[in-house]
């Protein structure tokens, strides 16, 4: 690695570039992309062909179909996909197919995709995590404990004597980090959401000593309450979020704990389902192993048009909502079928007091599975009454309610709702 251009490029992005608006932003994107498709239609072999005036649409499902073409690297996905797999089960995360390093996304709707990255790619990718990232007042000296349900070679590659970085498997039990962390004493430590939770209870018990500078919340979507609770347990001002694809390194909070989408990094292309909900179609600008023109993400993002206090002209996020798949459907009382957003069931949960960990799982269009431990019959009759209040509102035949218990698996993403 070298460690020169990271420190150079870290220094350029921290310091010598900074946006003033959107004209600015919208400039630089466009010298950007230039060069990128220029490249692509150099060196992609798909684009070779085909050209880049009409890009196609991309999604999982065609990168896989066309991956062997697409990819600059000359890698194919036979084997790319064995090595991939045979690290996976090892939990050697060092794939290499050559110079290039491959990386498995299982997705949450079940097909698996294929990553690629070199090693210029990762120092990129170290510089840009350093440029926005780390704290402020302490730039140098910081420890970094990353837990990751699997890691690949782009995660572990900062390591150097202004930054430190350890990688924790959120597979294993969150009791077991306890003493390791204690023994690192973290300054930014990231981790999904739900790890995070696990960990904030052993903070409360005093078993877990830690006092980092910053806390970051990534892979999974950080939940309202959620936040609050990390905030007390951690005397935190803000906790920081990363909306951190496979596809790319997507948006990040800032200051004022608000999320920005990198748009010194991607393009996002807004598809709106509704006046503020939007599908972000990105276009990845720094990339160049494999080509993201106009890859298509199915989480549903909410948009903030609000200028923020920390100045960023940066697109704002309001909050990543979750995927589309995770849409729920009702009968309606006139037919049909009624569509809610996952936020809304969300919002359901949260007007009952006293729940901070369930999961909402839609079974059937009349069945809904409610999974909560310990829930008292008050606050099962308010789950009900809830869930009837939306029912009304939105015209659509309110569902049997299934009460489970609530089980954690650390090794899968956590998801509070979610449709079968
Ligand atoms: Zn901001």
């Amino acid at each position: 690695m070298n460690k020169l251009r990271i420190i150079k490029d870290f220094i350029y992005k921290r310091w010598l570039k900074k946006f003033r608006n959107r004209r600015e932003v919208q400039q630089y994107q466009a010298a950007k992309l230039k060069k990128q498709l220029a490249y692509m239609e150099k060196k992609s072999p798909y684009f070779a062909r085909r050209g880049t005036k009409d890009l196609p649409v991309m999604n999982k499902q065609f990168m896989m179909e066309h991956f062997d073409e697409l990819n600059t690297v000359g890698v194919k996905m036979e084997q790319a996909m064995k090595i991939a797999l045979k690290a996976e089960r090892s939990r050697d995360f060092t794939p290499r197919c050559g110079e290039v390093s491959v990386g498995l996304s299982s997705g949450t709707s079940g097909h698996r995709g294929l990553f690629l990255s070199t090693a210029k790619e990762q120092e990129l990718w170290a510089a840009n995590v350093c440029a926005k990232l780390l704290p402020k007042g302490k730039i140098w000296g910081n420890r970094v404990a990353f837990f990751l349900r699997s890691d690949n070679n782009l995660y572990q590659s900062v390591n150097s004597p202004a930054l430190e970085y350890r990688y924790f498997d959120t597979s294993l039990s969150p009791a077991g980090h306890v003493p390791i962390l204690n023994q690192y004493q973290p300054t930014l430590l990231i981790a999904p959401p739900s790890m995070l939770v696990a960990l904030a209870g052993y903070a409360e018990t005093g078993e877990l000593k830690i006092r980092p500078l910053k806390i970051i919340s990534v892979a999974e979507i950080l939940e309202e309450a959620d936040k609050k609770y990390l905030q007390k347990a951690f005397a935190q001002k803000v906790i920081h979020q990363v909306y951190q694809a496979t596809e790319g390194f997507l948006a990040c909070t800032c200051a004022y704990g608000n999320l920005h989408i990198n748009e010194d990094l991607v393009i996002v292309k807004k598809k709106y389902l509704d006046k503020n909900r939007f599908y972000p179609g990105i276009t990845d600008l720094e990339r160049t192993s494999q080509p993201m023109l106009n890859y298509e993400l199915n989480d549903i993002l909410v948009e903030d048009r609000r200028p923020c206090p920390c100045g960023s002209p940066f697109l704002r996020i309001k909050r990543i909502e979750g995927r589309a798949d995770d849409i729920f459907v009702f009968y309606g009382k006139e037919g049909g079928k009624v569509r809610i957003f996952p936020d809304f069931i969300r919002r359901v949960m949260l007007f009952v007091d006293g729940i901070r960990e369930y999961q909402v799982i839609q079974v059937r269009p009349d069945l809904l599975q409610i999974a909560a431990n310990d829930l008292t019959e008050k606050q099962k009759q308010m789950v009900m009454d809830e869930f009837c209040r939306l029912a009304a509102e939105n015209d659509f035949i309110p569902p049997e309610l299934e009460f489970i218990p609530y089980q954690w698996d650390s090794k899968v993403k956590l998801k509070r709702i979610r449709r079968l």
